[in-house]
């Protein structure tokens, strides 16, 4: 079953979340299981299911995702460091939520790869 409906809830703020930075296009809030000291998730406002979704109409949302996450990186300081900024697709790629997500990692030095 699918379970998109969890990232749409905090869009839209019918969950609650620590939401760090909203526009008009994009979200971002703290993940619920940190996997690091900053753990943020980067959505599109408008529903994506995964990276397979992306076309020639949506790919800009691509860039506005980056450019958030890198922003943010640079707010909560960790840019000089450094931070890893992932998305995971489907089943191998270890996926859960089945919403477009970026993950930014950082505020530690991360395991290798
Ligand atoms: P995925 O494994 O799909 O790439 O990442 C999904 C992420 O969403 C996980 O890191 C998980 O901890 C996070 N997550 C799952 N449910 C919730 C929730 O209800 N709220 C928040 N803030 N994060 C969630």
């Amino acid at each position: 079953m699918s379970n998109y409906f969890i990232f749409q809830d905090i869009i839209h703020k019918k969950t609650p979340s620590n939401i760090v930075y909203q526009d008009q296009y994009i979200t971002a809030f703290e993940d619920i299981k940190p996997k690091a000291p900053i753990h943020i998730l980067i959505v599109p406002n408008i529903f994506i299911a995964s990276s397979n979704d992306i076309n020639i109409e949506n790919k800009n949302i691509l860039a506005d995702m980056f450019y958030v996450a890198i922003n943010i990186a640079k707010n909560k300081n960790i840019h000089q460091t450094g931070y890893r900024i992932i998305v995971n697709c489907n089943k191998h790629g270890g996926q859960e939520i089945d919403y477009l997500h970026m993950h930014l990692l950082g505020g530690k030095k991360l395991s290798k790869l």
